[in-house]
């Protein structure tokens, strides 16, 4: 292909930093470079403690334990969204109860939620689609009234922010995910970001194989054993290297994509006009941070055309999800919480379209092609 999906953007400065912490010996976790992340993103996003994980992957398997869940306790999520999501508390024994999507932002409908609480229900996990916030006011009111604790899918959120709030730092819980298809990366990582300090102290332990092993190193007991359940959760201080050269350029990375995302929404408002596709759309109250750029074309047929057009010219377009409330796993673990019509409709006619630092001199032709494209199968 010659304009890939997707290539991963490297700063320069992570194998220097790599070498680092190889030179100090600083191969496991909770190194020199994994503080300076932590610390980065606890300042970022004001969330009481966020710890480093090998991926978003963990971090949810980590809120999944945290929260306490058990077989037969239900969690309300979107269908639109990836495997982990549900993966992690399916893991734990608990059911993913699906709800439906809004039509605008491709969200966790939080009109339809209420609908789909029962007395078995004890978490939200909304995902914020393309790093645009759900309606969390709405959501931590819901789960207020109910009890009911909120964990953040926040994969695609870093540097984007709800009502002046950065994701991942407005529920109980929220996690990111560093994947080489993300905005900042380390090939696979995330982390956790948790409010308050008790569950902080919690997730510290659950993250070091149920040992209260952090707290013994900082001097407040004095053995280190095994105190709760848990796993190794955390990476090595040479992929925490390699995340500080991302860190560092986290600003300068989302300004760059952003102009990409305003080149492609500005020029292709025309088509829009034209119904020949619709564009994404951000919310008032939503800072989003261009980690995707996707249309929805008027059918999935109309999609496969375009896809294949684009695909003969050397211009690389996914989509995605497979509903999850579709799949083998989800039908058999979890259960839909009304109708999944938006969800069903939408994964139909949904393309991502490519987005990455040094393509900006392939935009032009990405934007022509569409319009060629949309001309030829209209
Ligand atoms: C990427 C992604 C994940 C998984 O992240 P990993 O770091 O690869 O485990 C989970 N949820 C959503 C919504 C994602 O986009």
């Amino acid at each position: 292909m010659k304009i890939p999906f997707n290539k991963p953007y490297m700063t320069g400065k992570e194998l220097g930093y790599i070498s680092e912490a190889h030179a100090k010996g600083q191969l496991s976790g909770d190194g020199e470079f994994t503080r300076r992340c932590s610390a980065w993103l606890e300042q970022r996003t004001g969330c009481d403690k966020a710890l480093l994980t090998h991926s978003c992957t963990a971090a949810l398997e980590m809120s999944a334990i945290l929260s306490n869940l058990g077989p037969g306790d239900e969690v309300i999520m979107p269908s639109y969204t990836f495997v982990s999501t549900a993966n992690a508390f399916v893991l734990r024994g608990a059911v993913p109860v699906f709800v439906d999507i809004r039509s605008d932002t491709l969200n966790l409908d939080e009109t339809k939620i209420e609908q789909a609480i029962t007395d078995r229900t004890r978490a939200i996990v909304p995902m914020h689609y393309a790093g645009v916030a759900c309606e969390m006011d709405a959501i931590m009111e819901i789960a207020r009234r109910h009890g009911l604790t909120v964990i953040e899918d926040a994969a695609q959120g870093i540097m984007s922010a709800y009502k002046g709030r950065p994701l991942g730092s407005i529920g109980h819980m929220g996690t990111l995910s560093f994947h080489e298809t993300k905005n900042i990366i380390s090939g696979e990582g995330g982390a956790i970001l948790l409010n308050g300090e008790q569950q902080a102290r919690r997730a510290e332990i659950i993250r070091e194989k149920g040992t209260n092993r952090k707290a013994f190193f900082r001097g407040e007991v004095d053995k280190y054993s095994w105190v709760d359940i848990g796993s190794s959760f955390l990476p090595s201080d040479m992929i925490a290297a390699y995340l500080w050269a991302q860190m560092e350029e986290a600003e300068a990375i989302t300004r760059r994509r952003l102009v990409m995302w305003d080149t492609y929404h500005r020029e292709l408002e025309a088509l829009e006009a034209q119904g020949l596709l619709r564009r994404p759309v951000i919310p008032e109250a939503c800072r989003h941070n261009a980690h995707m750029y996707y249309i929805l074309l008027p059918s999935a047929e109309k999609r496969s055309l375009l896809m294949d057009y684009l695909r003969s010219k050397g211009i690389n377009t996914v989509f995605h999800y497979v509903p999850l409330h579709s799949s083998e796993m989800g039908s058999m673990h979890g259960r839909p919480a009304g109708s999944l019509d938006q969800t069903t409709d939408l994964a139909a006619r949904l393309l991502r379209l490519p987005l990455w630092l040094g393509m900006e001199e392939h935009m032009d032709e990405v934007i022509q092609e569409i319009r060629s494209g949309l001309s030829r199968t209209r």
